[in-house]
């Protein structure tokens, strides 16, 4: 046990959480400021993968003539707003600046790292008992309607061979027999044994009860207002509830980041990327495992207590209304894998914006403008499998201790 360090953090989202469990293992006094509930932000209604296998990042090779392409033919789950916003123009040219195989090769690498951490980390946490969330090691199954989609296989499986994480192919009859809620027409797919599921919104309860119950201290509805910093330290935080003082501070305000640390002088290159999902009770053929339908870049997540479809990524802001067309493709998607697509009654629709940065990495980095300041954000689509390696190394880097994997490729100074 280290000295008992007062920490406050923003943010009560997954990534909050997660730093929370690692501060008080090593002693801390914790307390979490949030704007609105715990765990209501893009860690509640995700499709709930800790999708280890998804090493290669999102800009990679061909994604943006093949996304620019679907989104023409009216197929793409990628939305972007016509709008003059400045700040997305340039985050979306740097995007497509880092689309080469050179930056894409480095990128697998060190997300591999902070991935197999996480992973290490995620089973400790689940074994205890507190954290019941249908937790299961059932693998993915990555799900192809169109034959041709099959080719993209070898390529995918050179670079996961490497990490020994490599997919197994399967022919159609293989793959029914795998997963008998697939309809008889698809082509084929791809299974993967190393990724697991849960259910992130039962995750969210249970933690933040097991914290509560070891001293967690948490601020509901009290939205950050402004730091109050003396040189280079920050002393206080100003929220809607009233003020806070620590010896030092977590910003994990999710896709909200660049907001918060602007008035700190940061610019953080974050964008908030667009998802929905719709959870229902579970459909009377479910399928036994999470399926990744390939040409609808959408999941579905089968839980002991119920069923997800989610997916789509829209760039368009910090809107969060749902868009019902969002919401029907996801169903229209469904219908074209699955033999019984949707389940009754329909629990949740959902909407969550997704923390994305251009090279598609994680920002986990000491602020260099104060000195108690520690930056955890920037996700996208991997907050929830990303979550307790990102918490160890936050508390790591908050006692000063060296984190156990290599934190550069997530540092500011990449910007
Ligand atoms: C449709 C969809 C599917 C996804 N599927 C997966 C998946 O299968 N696997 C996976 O690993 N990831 C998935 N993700 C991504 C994952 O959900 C996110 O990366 C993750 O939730 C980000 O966590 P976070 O804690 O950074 O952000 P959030 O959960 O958004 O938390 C940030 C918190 O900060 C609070 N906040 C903001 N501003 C302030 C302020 N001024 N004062 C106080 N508090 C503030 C917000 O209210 C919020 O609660 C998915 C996302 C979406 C949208």
């Amino acid at each position: 046990m280290e000295s008992k360090k007062e920490v406050i953090i923003i943010g009560g989202g997954v990534i909050g959480l997660a730093c929370a469990h690692y501060l008080l293992e090593q002693g801390a006094r914790v307390r979490i400021i949030e704007r609105d509930g715990i765990g209501e932000g893009a860690s509640h209604g995700n499709c709930g993968l800790l999708y280890f296998t998804d090493v290669i990042p999102l800009c990679a090779p061909g994604t943006i003539s093949h996304e620019i392409y679907r989104a023409f033919c009216g197929t793409s789950p990628l939305y972007i707003k016509p709008a003059l916003d400045t700040t997305l123009l340039t985050w979306l040219i740097k995007f497509a600046a880092r689309c080469r195989p050179g930056l894409m090769r480095q990128a697998a690498t060190d997300k591999y790292e902070i991935l197999r951490y996480s992973t290490g980390l995620l089973e400790r946490l689940l074994e205890h008992p507190d954290l019941g969330c249908d937790f299961e090691r059932t693998g993915t199954l990555t799900v192809c309607n169109d034959p041709r989609s099959l080719n993209n296989l070898p390529g995918k499986n050179v670079f996961l061979e490497a990490y020994g994480m490599e997919y197994t192919p399967l022919e159609r009859d293989e793959i029914l027999a795998l997963e008998p809620a697939l309809k008889p027409s698809i082509a084929g797919g791809w299974h993967s044994e190393v990724d697991l599921h849960l259910r992130p919104d039962m995750l969210m309860t249970a933690w933040r009860q097991h914290l509560t119950r070891r001293g967690l201290i948490i601020e509901e509805h009290a939205k950050l207002l402004n730091f109050e910093i003396c040189g280079k330290t920050i002393t206080h935080v100003n929220t809607v509830q009233g003020k806070f003082a620590a010896d030092a501070f977590i910003l994990a305000t999710g896709a909200w980041a660049p907001q918060t640390a602007k008035q700190l002088g940061l610019h953080l290159p974050v964008q908030p990327g667009k998802g929905y999902s719709i959870t229902m009770e579970r459909p009377g053929i479910c399928p036994g495992m999470p399926c990744v339908l390939y040409e609808k870049n959408m999941v579905v997540t089968p839980w002991k207590s119920g069923y997800r479809l989610g997916g789509t990524m829209e760039f368009s802001g910090y809107s969060t209304t749902l868009n019902t067309k969002r919401l029907a493709k996801l169903v229209k998607g469904a219908t074209q894998y699955m033999k019984d697509p949707t389940g009754h009654p329909v629990i949740e629709e959902w909407t969550g914006l997704r923390p994305m940065t251009y090279d598609d990495m994680p920002i986990i980095d000491r602020s260099p403008a104060q000195e108690n300041l520690v930056i955890a954000t920037g996700h996208g689509m991997l907050g929830l499998t990303l979550a307790t390696g990102t918490g160890k190394i936050v508390a790591d880097l908050i006692y000063d201790k060296t984190p156990e994997i290599n934190i550069r490729p997530f540092g500011l100074d990449r910007f």
